[in-house]
């Protein structure tokens, strides 16, 4: 696999490198950092650039093969997701024993969902394409914050208590979800 890298120089101390996509990577790096330091770096993280590049172009085939999806087909998602995320926000929430805000549902390319301090609840519409019980991990997921607003091992027993599948359905999430978002042109 050949790699094209572009740096991006700025007064940072260290050098850190992202995916662009079509086998190009970012390296974000120091002024005044010379050749020979960037290429030991990528070198050092030539195994994780691989793994990582190599599951963003399945992906894109996967993604390129299904092809992206319609103005019609995503009005029909926004429609579905608009009768299903609030009923399933509503079941679980009662089964946690928490209370929430406002429930936004967007098409978005990155993010499944977000939960705000003030419990305003953020979720990505694409999730009612999905297996139900994926979109059931990620409501249980943003609810959970409503008792700990952050990713501690109390919030994920919280999780485990409520949804013991959720490792499973996290794990799908980050393996098949990427095909979906690949499916959006935003
Ligand atoms: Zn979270």
């Amino acid at each position: 696999m050949e790699i094209t890298y572009i740096i991006q120089k700025s007064r940072r101390r260290s050098i850190s490198v992202s995916l662009l996509g079509e086998n190009r990577v970012l390296v974000k790096a120091p002024y005044g950092i010379s050749e020979g330091k960037v290429q030991e770096f990528l070198l050092s993280k030539k195994d994780w650039i691989k793994k990582h590049l190599e599951k963003q172009n399945q992906e894109e085939e996967k993604a390129a093969s299904l092809g992206l999806l319609s103005a019609d087909e995503i009005k029909e998602i926004r429609k579905k997701a608009r009768k299903i995320i609030p009923e399933r926000v509503d079941f679980w929430a009662k089964k946690i024993g928490v209370t929430y805000g406002k429930i936004a549902i967007r098409l978005q390319s990155s993010r499944w969902g977000s939960c705000s301090s003030k419990g305003n609840l953020n979720f990505n519409c694409l999730l009612v394409i999905m297996p139900e019980e994926i979109l059931d991990s990620v409501v249980v997921h943003e609810l959970c914050h409503r008792r700990h607003m952050n990713h501690s091992k109390e919030f994920y027993a919280e999780i485990e208590r409520v949804f013991p599948d959720y490792k499973r359905c996290d794990k799908w999430l980050k393996e098949n979800g990427g095909v979906y978002l690949k499916r959006v042109s935003c």
